[in-house]
C-alpha cells in the first residue's frame, strides 16, 4: 500500500499542480511515449468551477502542458456529465475546446463512448472502453459534499465513465455499494484532487468554501478516506468507503502527509450556508484551509443539532490571533485560547471533537 498525501496550499492552481506532478514523478511512471492517458475531471454540470461543483480547467491545462512538454501525445479528457446535463455544454464553456486546440488532445464525451459491461460485485455496468483500456488514468475530482453520500471525491468521481443507463443504475441500488464496485475495476494511478473551493454540501456547487488546498495520491481510497476528514467525517461514515473496505479493497486511518506548501491567507467572502454558519466565527487573518476546517466542522454540528452548545459564543481563528487568548479558537495560531484546537491547519474532525465538548 502507498501511503503518501502530498498536500498543497494556495490559489494558484496551475501552480499548485506542477507542484504536485513534479512531487509525484508522474512522467516517469508513465510507461512508453504513445501510452494512452486519460484525464477525468469532475464536470457534473456545466457551471463555473468558483461555484464549487467543477474541477478548475486550470488543473487540467497544466496536467496536458506538463504531459506534452515531457514528450506525451496520447492524451484524452474524458468526462460523461450527470444525466440530463450536456458533456458538450461543459467542455465549451469551461474552456475545454481552447485545451484541445492548444494542444491537440481529445476530448471524449463518455455518453457517446463505446461501452464494455463488466459485473463487478454482480453489479452490471456500462463502462467507457477508451477509459478501460487507457495506460494511465489521472482522475482529478473536486472535494465537496454531497446530497446522497455525504461527501464525493475521487472514487465517486469514476462515476462520469459510466453510461447514462448505468448511473441511473447506480442511483437506483443506493449509489455506495455500486461505486466501491466501480473502483475494483478502475484504478486511478494518480489522483490530483482540486480542494480549492468545492461546494459545502451539495454536488451540485452553490455554497462553495475556499479550501486553498490540493492533494494527489496513488489510491482512491486512501486519498477519500482522509479526505472525509478534511470535512469532518470519520471514513467509517462514508458508506461507499466502508463498502469499499467490506469487499477488500484495503483501509486507510493513517496517512503520511507531506505538505509541500504553508497555508494561505483567505480573502474569500463565504456565501450561503457558509456565510450563514460564519456567524459563530471570528476571523482575523485566517487561512483558507484552515477556516474551511472550521466551516465544515459547524456544519457536522449543526447536522448533528449541537449547535445550542455555541449559541452567542464565537470561535476564533486566525494569524491575528497570535499571543492573544480568546475564550474559543483553533489552530495553532489560538495556542493561548482557552479551548483550543491544535493543527496549522486544524483538521475538521479534530475541530468538531472539540466542538462536542462544549
Ligand atoms: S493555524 Fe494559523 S497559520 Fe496555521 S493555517 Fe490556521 S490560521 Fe493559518
Amino acid at each position: 500500500m502507498d501511503s503518501r498525501i502530498a498536500v498543497i496550499y494556495g490559489h494558484d492552481a496551475a501552480k499548485m499542480t506542477r507542484a504536485l506532478l513534479e512531487h509525484d514523478g508522474t512522467a516517469g511512471r508513465i510507461g512508453g511515449k504513445d501510452a494512452s492517458i486519460v484525464l477525468k475531471p469532475n464536470l457534473v454540470v456545466p457551471s463555473d468551477p468558483s461555484q464549487g461543483a467543477t474541477t478548475h480547467t486550470e488543473i487540467v491545462e497544466e496536467i496536458v502542458s506538463y504531459l506534452i512538454e515531457n514528450g506525451f501525445h496520447g492524451i484524452t479528457i474524458a468526462e460523461g456529465a450527470w444525466v440530463g446535463a450536456s458533456t458538450e455544454e461543459a467542455y465549451r464553456k469551461l474552456g475545454y475546446h481552447r485545451i484541445r486546440d492548444r494542444y491537440g488532445v481529445k476530448l471524449l464525451d463518455t455518453k457517446k463512448d463505446r461501452y464494455r459491461k463488466l459485473s463487478p460485485c454482480s453489479i452490471p455496468m456500462e463502462i467507457s472502453e477508451t477509459i478501460l483500456d487507457a495506460d494511465f488514468i489521472i482522475d482529478i475530482p473536486v472535494l465537496k459534499g454531497h446530497c446522497q453520500t455525504k461527501m464525493t471525491h475521487a472514487m465517486k468521481n469514476l462515476k462520469g465513465c459510466l453510461s447514462d443507463r448505468s448511473k441511473r443504475d447506480f442511483h437506483r441500488l443506493g449509489l455506495d455499494l455500486p461505486i466501491a464496485a466501480l473502483n475494483t475495476v478502475l484504478h486511478p494511478d494518480l489522483i490530483i484532487s482540486d480542494g480549492l473551493c468545492g461546494d459545502l454540501d451539495f454536488e451540485e456547487g452553490g455554497n462553495p468554501v475556499d479550501m486553498g488546498r490540493m492533494m494527489a495520491s496513488r489510491d482512491a481510497l486512501l486519498i477519500d478516506s482522509y479526505a472525509a476528514t478534511l470535512m469532518g467525517f470519520s471514513p467509517d461514515e462514508i458508506g461507499y468507503i466502508k463498502q469499499a473496505e467490506e469487499i477488500g479493497m484495503g483501509s486507510y486511518r493513517k496517512w503520511d502527509v507531506v505538505e509541500l506548501s504553508e497555508p494561505e491567507r483567505t480573502s474569500a467572502k463565504p456565501s450561503g450556508t457558509a456565510a450563514r454558519l460564519s456567524a459563530y466565527t471570528e476571523p482575523d487573518e485566517a487561512c483558507s484551509a484552515c477556516y474551511a476546517s472550521l466551516i465544515h466542522a459547524l456544519k457536522r454540528l449543526e447536522e448533528e443539532g449541537g449547535m445550542h452548545a455555541i449559541e452567542g459564543r464565537r470561535i476564533a481563528i486566525g494569524q491575528g490571533y497570535r499571543g492573544k487568548a480568546p475564550e474559543i479558537g483553533v489552530g495553532a495560531c489560538c495556542a493561548k485560547a482557552g479551548i483550543s484546537v491544535s493543527g496549522c491547519p486544524a483538521k475538521a474532525d479534530d475541530i468538531l471533537s472539540m466542538l462536542r465538548t462544549l
